[in-house]
């Protein structure tokens, strides 16, 4: 399929991330998934969707090292709007990953967010033409510049609905629709990873301030080491558990 991106991302650049979510499936259905970490700020989107495209298949990437209190809110979420959620894993599983690997989330937090997250996704995405992430420009320097639509080098169409709206359109959407949040919230967890990676942030910080504080990181890869594979991994670290 080939497709004039410049012209349908000045289409979608107008429409609602409702609207371009059932463009999205309407063009890419039922080849097409989205990422979710199931916090706060993740809510407006997965409301959308069990409003408007309840079949399109969500990811969420369990790590193991979620807080607990996320892996609760996933599965309220789950249970409250009937999302279609599938679980992606490391290929090695996490008893195995601690026991050869311990605390790599503080030596090579790259390698570790490789293993648990960006190959997962690689190794779930074979097949699929399109994946939506619902990341904003306003969050990082990074994804300022971040279009609607874009076609990655694997030929999978990455599809962003929100990344127009602001930090302030989530929290109004929120409060139109009373919404849920996320139980660390108040606990000044605006942007929830991992739990060895993640601190809680000031109010005069960006939401993201406290994702990897203190290492030279802000992405977790995915928006930047799954089209090129930096590191090498041995067939036991990539096999699929059954
Ligand atoms: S966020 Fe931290 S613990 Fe989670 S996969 Fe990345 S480095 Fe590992």
């Amino acid at each position: 399929m080939s497709m004039d991106i410049d012209r349908i991302n000045q289409r979608l650049e107008t429409l609602t991330p409702q609207d371009i979510l059932i463009w999205a499936w309407e063009t890419f259905g039922p080849r097409i998934a989205a990422t979710s970490s199931f916090q706060t700020q993740s809510v407006p989107l997965l409301h959308m969707i069990a409003e408007v495209t309840l079949q399109l298949p969500v990811f969420f990437l369990d790590t193991g090292f979620h807080f607990p209190e996320t892996l609760a809110y996933r599965d309220r979420l789950i249970a409250t709007y009937g999302l279609n959620v599938e679980v992606l894993r490391a290929g090695m599983g996490h008893d195995d990953f601690l026991r050869r690997f311990g605390d790599l989330y503080r030596r090579d937090p790259d390698r570790c967010c490789y293993i648990n997250k960006v190959e997962p996704l690689r190794r779930a995405m074979r097949g699929l033409k399109a994946w939506i992430s619902g990341i904003r420009r306003d969050q990082t320097p990074e994804r300022r510049h971040t279009p609607v639509v874009s076609l990655q080098d694997n030929g999978i169409y990455k599809i962003c609905p929100m990344v127009t709206w602001t930090r302030r359109d989530v929290w109004k959407y929120i409060a139109d629709y009373d919404l849920p949040e996320h139980p660390l919230l108040t606990r000044g967890y605006l942007s929830v990873g991992c739990a060895p990676c993640t601190r809680p942030v000031g109010e005069d910080e960006d939401e993201r301030a406290g994702r990897w504080s203190g290492q030279a990181k802000a992405e977790c890869g995915l928006h930047t080491m799954l089209l090129s594979p930096v590191f090498s991994l041995t067939p036991k670290e990539t096999k699929e558990e059954r």
